[in-house]
């Protein structure tokens, strides 16, 4: 699956939203994804990491070799490396791909509540700014397939730091009554990338619910646990 809108600006990137159909998760940590190769540009390394539900960032600014072991964990990868495909693996948490076509810079992002609350897209677009001078208005981004707001009823602990955090919560949650609400975790990952200097027309968001459906996603809440998830990549191509 891919963000129509965001494959046009994307010369000089290749991405791909995966779904419970494939490419395999189970493969990406030994750097295979299953993936055709006649479809698409063949990547050099498959870079897959552990995710942590934190806001650090893993910058690859150097040629990598498959030997090499990223041991920690990291919610989002920059690279500035042709051929290095970034991937994440998301299971209703938002996947977030970036792509700076002026620098030459990707970047693959997993944003659950914790760090969509606490501002990962922000502090992802500070890294690109700092390392590779990627100013927000240059930037495309595609938001992947999440749990929408039809299925994701969160309490106290999610709100209380939504509301600390960022002033207008209220345009991304619907109240439901004393403690509860339903959160658009999309909707505040595009809030952020729009407060950042992203352009509103080149954010593209993927509209299906992974919750709604069970067709295509894995889904934690719908689930009530991983039974897998789904694998989503972007790779600069070489020129
Ligand atoms: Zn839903």
């Amino acid at each position: 699956m891919t963000a129509p809108a965001f494959a046009d600006a994307q010369a000089g990137a290749w991405h791909f939203f995966g779904t419970r159909h494939g490419p395999a998760s189970a493969s990406t940590k030994a750097g295979r994804l299953g993936l055709d190769e006649h479809d698409h540009p063949r990547p050099r390394l498959v870079v897959a990491v552990d995710q942590v539900h934190g806001t650090d960032t893993l910058v690859l600014d150097r040629p990598v070799s498959g030997r090499e072991v990223f041991s920690g964990g990291w919610d989002s990868l920059v690279t500035n490396q042709p051929g290095v495909l970034l991937t994440i693996r998301t299971a209703d948490c938002v996947p977030v791909l970036i792509h700076d076509p002026v620098h030459h810079v990707v970047a693959a992002v997993h944003a659950g509540w914790r760090g969509a609350v606490g501002g990962i897209v922000l502090h992802v677009l500070r890294q690109m700014a700092a390392r590779f001078g990627s100013g927000a208005t240059e930037l495309t981004l595609a938001i992947g397939p999440a749990i929408g707001p039809c299925c994701y009823e969160v309490d106290e602990p999610v709100l209380k730091p939504l509301r600390e955090r960022h002033q207008e919560w209220q345009s991304v949650v619907v109240m439901q009554g004393a403690g509860k609400g339903r959160l658009d975790l999309r909707a505040l990952v595009r809030m952020q990338a729009l407060e950042a200097g992203v352009e509103q027309g080149k954010i593209a968001v993927v509209e299906p619910c992974t919750a709604c459906r069970a067709d295509l996603f894995y889904s934690y809440r719908r689930d009530g646990r991983v039974v897998d998830t789904m694998v989503h990549g972007i790779m600069l191509i070489d020129e």
